[in-house]
């Protein structure tokens, strides 16, 4: 049996795979102790699906014809040049992948830099990239501060706009442990959620409401003096701030606003308070809003004002794809070298030059991913070479990126499956699938996995990292002259002085490796001065209010059983089979009010476009349209972006009707 890190969520479960029959079986070790949800259980049957992308195409005119991987390399390397020539390196862009492996995201992002600029992002900025610019801020790190095996340890788990039932079912285990432990459960959301039948507190709050409730929280905190002074004192700067700021979020304020009763309110903040330990979990449901940044300092004001850090509690960010953790930690965003390091850091960006043979790197902070799109319709970016993404399915408002994508000279899409931005491609690699190569992962906790290649790769695709190989070699950028992808694996750990005695082999014969520890700010906190930043914030409403044209407020999910766009589970019989046709979720008084059935088609329609889906009636509060987004429910999406340029998906004016 070969050991394969699951190819889909962020808590990084490990597959035993049959490299004979490809079935799968759930490894024993840790993280996932035996455990694995639908999605791992299923995950190889993808691999030998006949719609795979079976050898490199080139656009013909309106054709996609067949042409060898040195030919489809070398046209690529020279028109990626003559752009360089023409308008200069920042004309490129690359978006890397939070599904292919550290060693692959490391190399795109040296091919980006090394070819002169700093545009090099990746789906992090959709989903947790909020969170890893207010933890820099309020703790020093921008990554998850604690284990998983910490959670059945703490005495309260706050769960605040996530819903790990469906997102990363592995993950309630620990949850349900710490609750037969005898800790308290909190879960905030927008509707009652599947892990909420496990929650003693269910706070079902008024979308975009998130900081007027945590505020409130903080405030009957401080009023009460709940908070934990020495902790304060000597570790934290900043509560007076924050002490003046949440004096106006009185209870009775926050049941106005977010809808829970101020009594409830009081509640939990004592149980909260009083339970003396606590891990905070949060997902998209904090960090997909224009406030998103606020929402988490918010919320980690919590955790600062009762000393819920270290032994005491952790924070708990929770990341989507599978090695989201590990693209950013490798350095493919456009404002951090690898480690979340800024590019400003002379010394480190010096060092990191001389490990690549280069003298310095571009130093100017590259375009996010969400500002790609006006970049190209503005002539600025004219190349986009992207690995394992598909934004003409994944970003907010989608057409504006398709109408974008048609724009560009050249656009390079490498992937395992003919995606919808493949459609928009010059030229399509066929990269290979998860099980299909090796490599290293980095889980939601800052585990490095090693993933084994269970199996040859299909037809003629080649892995993400031999195909970057030969395109920095092409573009005769020094140093790409890998023939194994430990090499790789062994220059990366070289940037970490944590890493930097540890082997390759170590790595495979162990249940990982955290980066640059396993428990963060156990003694002082990763910020200059060593304290952790209490940081002030108000309420900053949604960017689109609903009104009588558009009254309801649409937002959007992930199911247990799909994935992302979409593309990977949506080829899985067993996964398609499991979950059924795709439903948006209206309530009873809305659905009797537009004579709408269970089961009816409906359109669901904002300001950028609308789509059709089957309706499903359920506990979800009035004027709430909650939709899968795996099925193409971005083209209704709001495109406002927050500080660290993740948008608005979790709100959008909308109207509902039967069609
Ligand atoms: Fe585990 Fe997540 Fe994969 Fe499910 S999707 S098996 S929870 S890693």
């Amino acid at each position: 049996m070969k050991r394969v890190v699951c190819p889909y969520c962020g808590f990084g479960c490990n597959l035993l795979i049959d490299p004979a029959t490809l079935k799968v079986k759930p490894y024993k070790g840790e993280p996932n102790r035996g455990k694995l949800c639908p999605k791992g259980l299923h995950a190889t049957e993808i691999v030998k699906s006949g719609e795979r992308l079976k050898r490199p195409l080139k656009r013909v005119g309106s054709s996609m014809v067949p042409i060898s991987w040195g030919v489809a390399i070398g046209e690529i390397a020279n028109r990626l040049l003559e752009i360089r020539e023409l308008y200069g390196p920042d004309a490129v862009a690359f978006l890397a992948s939070s599904k292919v492996s550290n060693e692959e995201n490391y190399l795109l992002q040296k091919i980006a830099r090394l070819f002169g600029t700093n545009n090099i992002d990746n789906c992090a900025r959709l989903c947790h990239e909020g969170s890893v610019h207010a933890l820099k801020l309020a703790v020093g790190t921008g990554t998850q501060t604690n284990p998983y095996e910490d959670i059945p340890k703490f005495k309260s788990v706050l769960i605040w706009g996530y819903n790990p039932a469906e997102t990363h079912p592995v993950v309630m285990d620990y949850i349900v442990r710490a609750k037969r432990n005898g800790a308290k459960i909190i879960a905030v959301d927008v509707r009652e959620t599947r892990t909420m039948a496990f929650a003693d507190y269910k706070l079902v709050i008024r979308p975009g409401t998130d900081i007027v409730l945590a505020n409130a929280l903080a405030h009957i905190i401080i009023e009460e003096e709940l908070y934990n002074g020495d902790f304060i004192r000597s570790r934290t700067a900043g509560f007076s701030e924050v002490r003046m700021a949440v004096k106006k979020y009185t209870p009775e304020y926050a049941e106005r606003v977010t809808g829970v009763p101020a009594e409830i309110i009081r509640e939990v903040a004592g149980e909260f308070a009083l339970a003396g330990s606590g891990a905070v979990m949060w997902g998209m449901g904090l960090t997909q809003h224009v406030s998103g940044v606020e929402n988490i300092l918010a919320v980690i004001n919590l955790a600062l004002l009762l000393g819920y850090i270290g032994e005491r509690g952790g924070l708990y960010p929770m990341r989507g794809q599978n090695n989201v953790q590990g693209a950013a930690y490798m350095g493919a965003l456009s404002e951090f070298l690898p480690g979340y390091v800024p590019l400003t850091d002379e010394k480190f960006r010096r060092r990191v030059a001389r490990l690549w043979g280069v003298g310095d790197l571009p130093t100017e902070r590259g375009l996010y991913l969400t500002e790609l799109w006006e970049a190209i319709e503005k002539g600025d970016i004219t190349a986009l070479y992207i690995v394992g993404e598909n934004p003409a399915v994944s970003e907010a408002d989608f057409m504006m990126v398709r109408n974008a994508l048609k724009k560009l000279d050249l656009l390079v899409v490498q992937d395992i499956f003919p995606t919808k931005t493949a459609r928009y491609a010059h030229y399509l690699l066929p990269a290979s699938a998860f099980c299909e190569k090796s490599g290293s992962y980095m889980n939601s906790e800052r585990r490095i996995q090693w993933s084994e290649k269970a199996c040859e790769p299909a037809y003629d695709s080649k892995p993400d990292w031999e195909i970057l190989t030969m395109l920095g070699r092409a573009l005769g950028l020094p140093g790409f002259n890998y023939t194994s992808v430990e090499e790789i694996t062994s220059e990366y750990f070289r940037l970490f002085p944590e890493l930097e005695e540890k082997s390759v082999e170590e790595l495979k014969n162990s249940d990982g490796i955290f980066l640059p520890k396993k428990r963060l700010h156990t003694w002082e906190f990763a910020t200059p001065d060593g304290k952790a930043r209490f940081i002030a914030v108000e309420w900053i409403p949604p960017w689109e209010d609903p009104d009588e044209e558009y009254p309801f407020v649409l937002t959007t999910v992930r199911l247990i059983g799909h994935y992302n766009t979409g593309e990977m589970t949506l080829r899985s019989p067993s996964l398609v089979r499991l979950m059924g046709e795709p439903k948006a979720l209206i309530s009873r008084e809305d659905a009797e009010r537009l004579g709408i059935r269970n089961g009816d088609w409906m359109e669901v329609k904002t300001r950028r476009g609308k789509i059709r889906m089957r309706a499903e009636i359920g506990n979800v509060p009035g004027k709430l349209v909650v939709v899968p987004f795996h099925f193409k429910a971005n083209r209704l999406t709001s495109p406002a972006l927050n500080k660290a340029g993740t948008p608005e998906f979790k709100f959008a004016a909308a109207r509902v009707k039967k069609i």
